[in-house]
């Protein structure tokens, strides 16, 4: 009987220590620890990034990221875990990242907006942008799949590479639905609205903080009906569509942000996290 109790204690640090997950280029996977593991609190380091584990039910949990430029392959993870009784125990595990066929499209700018297409000018705006994604509330606000803002054309998926005026740019880092001036956008899942903006290079620009370091981003947009702080279910009309700042038509750019990196949002219409 002792044989067996060391044989199965065996099997189960085998187990843990061979932890993997899979996920792709784009994509996002959940790393959660159920409460039977007795582990209060964690932690968890993947791609040199530290993230800290949320209370969920009884376990711990959160949702992970990959670059869509990072190529695939076995990646480490690891998770360091603590709770009462000193538990102190680190983890490690792998990720098995596959690959995402990304699409490539060319397309024209005007020149009014082909000057706002300026590195400086992105590089603040995004700095604006995201000092409110590093903020994570610890409280999950989102419930089940997300919805698609509009219902329209994808007009660029998540990844493309891009060619504007015939040069080189780089990924497509959200979800283009196009859609007539003046469409009811609405709120792809429940949160809060953090930042509602007039933008230069973005235009209209409402970012919706969703708990636990995802952030849904809405660009383009010419009118907001929804202001900061206010709490917003899913399905609420948040604003109307644009085609404010670098944009070559009427279209609403819709991105996913998980702990400030730019994931597929549609992945998350398809799978609840
Ligand atoms: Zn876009």
């Amino acid at each position: 009987m002792k044989q067996w109790g060391a044989a199965v204690f065996c099997l189960m640090v085998l187990f843990s220590v061979a932890q993997a997950w899979t996920a792709r280029q784009g994509g996002s996977f959940i790393l959660s620890v159920p409460s039977a593991e007795g582990a209060t609190a964690g932690s968890v380091v993947f791609l040199g990034k530290s993230e800290t584990l949320f209370p969920d039910g009884n376990g711990l949990k959160t949702v992970l990221g990959v670059p869509c430029e990072l190529k695939p392959g076995k990646y480490p993870l690891s998770l360091r875990l603590t709770g009462p009784n000193g538990l102190n125990e680190q983890r490690l595990g792998t990720v098995v990242i596959g690959r995402t066929r990304f699409p490539t499209v060319s397309f024209w700018l005007k020149p009014a907006k082909k000057k706002l297409l300026k590195r400086d000018l992105i590089g603040e705006e995004w700095a604006l942008i995201e000092k409110v994604l590093a903020q994570e509330e610890p409280v999950q606000l989102w419930v089940g799949k997300f919805l698609r803002p509009a219902s329209g054309e994808v007009s660029m998926a998540f990844g493309t590479q891009e060619y504007v005026n015939r040069k080189k740019r780089g990924q497509h880092r959200g979800f283009d639905i196009a859609v007539p001036i003046g469409t009811r956008i609405k709120a792809a899942n429940n949160g809060t609205v953090v930042f509602a903006q007039k933008l230069t290079a973005f235009g209209g620009t409402i970012v919706i903080d969703h708990g636990q370091g995802v952030h849904t981003l809405y660009f383009h947009l010419s009118k907001f009906l929804a202001t900061v702080g206010q709490a917003v279910n899913k399905g609420d009309v948040i604003a109307l569509s644009g085609n404010s700042g670098i944009s070559s038509g009427p279209h609403l750019h819709w991105g996913l942000s998980v702990h400030n990196l730019r994931v597929d949002p549609n992945q998350w219409t398809k799978h609840a996290f």
